[in-house]
């Protein structure tokens, strides 16, 4: 029976930056696999939304407004999923932004700002679920890298070293909750056209085509893309494996 490796049907799902991008792509894939999903983001009329085009899938889906990088919001963020969905199976740790400027430039409360978003807050939100994740009996971790995990870019200073500590610490999770049969793994998206990435295209000339031309795949990804690893990495499927960092990039990554 090979669908029910992948079957979703009563798990919880929560999912930071859920309500847009590549966030709303990976939980329309759970919600697809028949996961409830919580919806975590600041912007209520987009989480809405998102609660909107998740729930007409059929499954049970709640947002719950919270700011990540607010760790008393994400302990009661936490606590109101437990309350009221019973459990938590799986945490996506998406949510992310990046201020682009060089080392020399970037002031300390813009490194601090993108560290906290990128960074702290998977630390935060995974140490805060880890009872109810050791609780579900088979928990499933999901950060979210970059190619800036891998490779280096000068306007992408604290993004790059953000990205790069999310590999690190997937590692060190995925050692130190095997024992409790919960797996943490890393997705490493390459270009994929989101709202973040629109705004790098108005402001760096040059960028779409490049981007077409680096990526053997010919085209920039899409939030749909993302359905299918996260299926993967959040069921059954992949109980063999942890600490990976999955590149979901159309070739970017192993192009000379
Ligand atoms: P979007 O800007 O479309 O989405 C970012 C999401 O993060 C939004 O849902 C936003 O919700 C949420 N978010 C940001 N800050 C916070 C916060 N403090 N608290 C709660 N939620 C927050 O970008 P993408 O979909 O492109 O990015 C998603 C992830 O993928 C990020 O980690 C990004 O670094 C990564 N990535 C994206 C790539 C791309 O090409 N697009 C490439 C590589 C990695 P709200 O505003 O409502 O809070």
């Amino acid at each position: 029976m090979t669908s029910s490796r992948f079957d979703l049907r009563g798990k919880v799902a929560i999912v930071t930056g859920g309500n847009g991008g590549i966030g709303l792509g990976m939980a329309r894939g759970l919600a697809d696999a028949g996961a409830n999903i919580v919806v975590v983001g600041r912007n209520e009329t987009k989480s809405g939304a998102a609660v909107a085009d998740l729930s007409q899938r059929g499954v049970k889906a709640i947002s719950v407004p919270t700011d990540v990088t607010d760790q008393a919001a994400v302990a009661a963020m936490i606590d109101r999923v437990v309350k009221d969905l019973g459990r938590i199976d799986i945490l996506i740790n998406n949510a992310g932004m990046s201020i682009r400027k060089p080392p020399h430039e970037l002031e300390l409360d813009e490194w601090n700002k993108v560290i906290d978003t990128n960074l702290t807050s998977a630390f935060v939100c995974s140490k805060l679920a880890y009872p109810a994740l050791k609780a579900s009996g088979n928990g499933k971790v999901i950060n979210i890298g970059s190619m800036m995990s891998i490779f280096g870019a000068s306007f992408a200073t604290a993004y790059a070293a953000s990205k790069g500590g999310i590999v690190q610490y997937t590692r060190a999770c995925a050692n130190a909750w095997a024992p409790d049969n919960i797996q943490v793994n890393a997705i490493l998206p390459g270009w994929i056209d989101t709202d973040l990435t629109r705004g790098a295209r108005q402001q760096v000339s040059g960028l779409h085509e490049r981007v077409l031309a680096r990526t053997p795949a010919g085209r920039w990804g899409d939030i749909d893309d993302f359905a299918g690893i996260t299926v993967f990495l959040a069921s059954s499927a992949s109980n063999f494996v942890t600490g990976t960092a999955i590149p979901v990039d159309g070739g970017f990554s192993v192009m000379a």
